[in-house]
């Protein structure tokens, strides 16, 4: 991945300005500049240990335990269908007995993603209005989990390839159902054959397992943080809705329910309800 990392040294006097400068520091390292959609890592240092930190970002907020170390590491990104390029605002605030606020801006960038048509069941590319009902239940569903945040992280990087099939189709493609343009690819297609079996891409709770019109039958992984991984078209389950999961763990087997031209996973990847590209993720920062 290429992720230019700038390390941003910004004393903070912003919230507290009357705090003697030399008494209190927190410092952010951040990209610059990030493409659209990706993912990106924020570390943040502190002279003193850190309880808890308040992250604002694209008009989210999260609180991020410190657990009484200096540093803190925690995932970040933008979406392809939500987010909008420009320079954006990243707050990090370090609660406590003194609190104190850096701010830095991110760019995110326009990325050009190519056209993705495909042919389905005209039912699929628009379904019928029995289904309607059925459909917009899933996504509140769906919204209600993603936006939920668990205090911990389980989240390792790199994340665990779940099948070792090439990408079929990348995140960002802008799709056409029989000539229809629909949402761009919130996600990555990774080639696997039927009953193949799907890992998770890392450690955490199964917080959603179900049969839904256009993911088919779907598995959602809380990491904590506002992180979750999806995986859509299984063919069948290999774990239940509440179990924890480790790294690599066998959660089902790969298929064709849904939305599909054929037998693949869909991988999904979510940080505080923004959909990003996973692959940034497969590798070692630098590789
Ligand atoms: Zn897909």
């Amino acid at each position: 991945m290429t992720m230019r990392f700038l390390v941003c040294f910004l004393l903070a006097a912003a919230l507290f300005p009357a705090w003697p400068l030399h008494a209190a520091q927190l410092r952010l390292e951040c990209p610059e500049v990030i493409g659209i959609g990706l993912p990106f890592v924020v570390r943040v240092e502190s002279d003193e240990p850190m309880d808890k930190l308040l992250v604002e970002w694209g008009g989210k907020k999260l609180q991020v335990p410190g657990a009484g170390e200096r540093s803190v590491e925690f995932l970040l990104g933008s979406d392809v269908l939500k987010s909008r390029p420009g320079s954006q605002t990243l707050r990090v605030t370090r609660l406590g007995l003194s609190p104190l606020a850096v701010e830095t801006y991110i760019l995110v960038e326009k990325r050009d993603f190519p056209e993705q048509r495909l042919t389905v069941p005209p039912d699929m590319a628009t379904p019928p209005a029995a289904v309607q009902e059925r459909i917009a239940a899933e996504n509140a569903l769906v919204r209600e989990t993603l936006a939920r945040v668990s205090p911990v992280s389980h989240l390792s990087l790199p994340l665990i390839r779940p099948v070792p099939g090439g990408v079929s189709s990348a995140y960002g493609l802008r799709r056409f159902f029989n000539d229809l343009e629909r949402n761009p690819h919130r996600g990555l297609d990774l080639e696997a054959g039927l009953g193949d079996p799907v890992r998770a891409a890392a450690a955490g709770q199964v917080v959603l397992a179900a049969d839904h019109y256009y993911g088919g039958r779907s598995v959602f992984i809380d990491h904590g943080l506002g992180v979750y991984s999806v995986y859509m078209h299984l063919d069948e389950f290999k774990v239940g809705q509440g179990a924890m999961v480790e790294a690599g763990q066998i959660i089902g087997l790969a298929g064709k329910t849904g939305r599909v031209t054929g037998p693949h996973l869909h991988l999904g990847l979510y940080v505080l309800d923004l959909a990003v590209d996973p692959s940034a993720l497969f590798f070692k920062t630098g590789q």
